[in-house]
């Protein structure tokens, strides 16, 4: 409940009286003038709490209790307004009732307040509750549809698990918000913490250590050093954790990795129903720190070097962290499709990967998707519960060499999911947003423009290492090398100064251990990336015992 009243003393009796009575149930907020009150509106609009009956001094200086009144409605339209005049001012306070919608104005003095406040108050608090205003204490984002940074902020919270509100900036909502953050909306998105900060444009950094991730670690030397926050990664670091090594997982954007995108995954083992990357990231998270793992995020791992007997990475600002041992699971990242006009539309209506956060706004539309592999599979399978259509875009004549059986017969099973052979798509445009992709048929050569505003592309995958130059033995293809693929001829990769091969998931640096699909022949998979992270912590004590 908020009151304001220009003179101190009538203002307190007014917040003395509701306090009383409402006290328990109702924060009371007084002012002393228009401005001062409409500051604590917004402040509390951007807190995400919420205002019952607001209660105005008709005669105030800078600003009259109907213009407060006026502007308070556009930050909370739902509370109750009630206007404080003196006989004299009833003409005024009548026709307020058509400018404001006044709910009531009450005349001064109210006193007994048992009397002529209470049961005023009391009616409006009652139409005010009969409506859901439970408090919503949660991250809002504020942005455009199709702006590409507002989707990249919206995905980097949905795959680091941070619940949040998206509010377009051109509906009412958004607009009082924006407002209420003294924002015009041309700055977009704006992060509202769920302390009320407003975050304008943030960067990824800045929003994970608003939104409780933590960036920056506790000490700056661990048993273990885990580069890579996918299953390879948040397995290497339950096992770390739970193994008693002092352990650090440092993620790039967010953890949970490819599998963090998938919208279903079948075949991991103890999940007969299946399971969604999301669920699996979320537990294996809580896992992580109950073993107490450290767990850093938007922290880009750029170096990696021996000192001594220590191995040291280094982040992109130049900072440092040292271990014992190192273990990389970076994965891979997914290729760009390369055709005019897509990258210009990437994040507004062409996507790589799962992209779930966009399925609720794909409903009733044609989606898109490139691929042949299971991948690409799932994201049919996901979309088709939105889009009217899902055409399935796949290079090769069938998708059997490529996808598993179940899941195309999945596919063949939802009639509003169309596979479309031999065909790639050659280009895209549109204004704002993805309006038209052009296909061409590989065979015939035959080319076609069709309507589209949703892209989704599942073209493969490749490792991102080369800022393991120089470091660390790599395939021609980028993948790390490690065990007996490291030693040809029975000769031991170049540098090796040990009397030993190297362990079965060792890089050619000692103590530096590879797992998951980083590794040079790995099998692409969720299980065979957990257990390799397992392995290699297995390999890292046998490591530090012989060292
Ligand atoms: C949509 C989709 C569906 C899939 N479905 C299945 C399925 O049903 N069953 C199955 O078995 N497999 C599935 N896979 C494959 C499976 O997800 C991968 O094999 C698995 O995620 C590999 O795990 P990883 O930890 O090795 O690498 P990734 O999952 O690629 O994780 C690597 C992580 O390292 C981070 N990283 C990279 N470089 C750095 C750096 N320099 N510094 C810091 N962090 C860095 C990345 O941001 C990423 O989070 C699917 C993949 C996709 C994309």
């Amino acid at each position: 409940m908020l009151t304001v009243d220009d003179d101190p003393g009538v203002s307190r009796s007014v917040a003395r009286d509701l306090r009383r009575q409402y006290g328990e149930r109702y924060r009371v907020v007084r002012a002393e003038s228009g401005q001062q009150a409409l500051d604590a509106l917004r402040e509390i609009k951007l807190r995400g709490e919420e205002v019952a009956v607001l209660l105005a001094d008709y005669r105030m200086p800078q600003m009259s209790g109907i213009e407060f009144l006026e502007q308070a409605m556009d930050l909370f339209p739902l509370a109750r307004r009630v206007l404080l005049t003196a006989y004299a001012d009833t003409d005024a306070a009548i026709q307020a009732i058509n400018v404001v919608d006044l709910d009531h104005y009450l005349l001064k003095p109210w006193d007994p307040p048992e009397e002529k406040l209470y049961p005023v108050v009391d009616g409006l608090l009652e139409a005010w509750t009969s409506v859901d205003h439970r408090p919503a204490r949660e991250i809002k984002v504020v942005g455009h549809r199709w702006s590409s940074r507002s989707y990249e902020v919206r995905d980097f919270l949905a795959r680091n698990l941070v619940p949040y509100r998206w509010q377009l900036a051109d509906e009412p909502e958004g607009q009082r918000l924006l407002s209420a953050a003294g924002e015009d909306g041309s700055r977009l998105p704006v992060v509202i913490t769920t302390d009320g900060e407003p975050l304008v444009e943030p960067t990824d950094a800045e929003l994970a250590a608003r939104v409780g991730l933590s960036t920056t670690p506790s000490t700056d030397f661990y048993d273990l050093v885990v580069v890579g926050g996918g299953p390879a990664g948040l397995g290497a670091a339950v096992y770390g954790g739970s193994e008693g090594l002092r352990t650090v997982l440092v993620e790039r954007r967010a953890t949970g990795g490819q599998a963090g995108t998938s919208s279903r995954i079948e075949n991991y083992l103890g999940f007969p129903d299946g399971v969604s990357g999301e669920q699996l990231t979320e537990r294996a998270r809580r896992q992580a720190q109950k073993f107490e793992v450290e767990m850093l995020t938007t922290r880009d791992v750029v170096g990696l070097e021996q000192r001594g007997p220590a191995r040291v990475v280094r982040f992109e600002d130049g900072s440092e962290l040292a271990a014992h041992t190192v273990i990389l699971a970076t994965g891979v990242t997914y290729r760009m499709l390369d055709a005019p006009g897509l990258s210009e539309l990437t994040g507004r209506g062409v996507y790589y990967g799962a992209a779930a956060t966009e399925g609720p706004n794909c409903r009733s539309e044609d989606v898109y998707i490139v691929g042949g592999a299971n991948s690409a599979g799932q994201a049919a399978m996901y979309f088709s519960r939105y889009a009217r259509r899902v055409v399935l875009v796949v290079r090769s004549d069938s998708l059997d060499r490529s996808m598993s059986r179940y899941l195309i017969d999945q596919l063949e099973g939802m009639e509003n999911i169309q596979v479309r052979t031999c065909t790639e798509v050659v280009g895209g445009r549109g204004a704002e947003h993805l309006e038209h992709l052009e296909l061409r048929h590989n065979k015939t050569g035959e080319t076609e423009a069709v309507a589209a505003s949703w892209l989704f592309v599942f073209i493969g995958a490749a490792p991102l290492t080369d800022w393991l130059d120089g470091i660390l033995a790599r395939d021609p293809r980028g993948f790390v090398l490690a065990g007996p693929d490291l030693v040809v001829d029975g000769r031991r990769p170049p540098g090796w100064i040990l009397d030993r091969d190297p362990y079965h998931l060792e890089t050619s640096l000692p103590g530096v251990f590879v797992a998951g699909d980083v590794r040079a022949d790995s099998v692409k998979r969720v299980a065979s990336a957990v257990g390799e992270g397992a392995m290699a912590v297995t390999l890292v004590h046998r490591y530090l015992e012989k060292t």
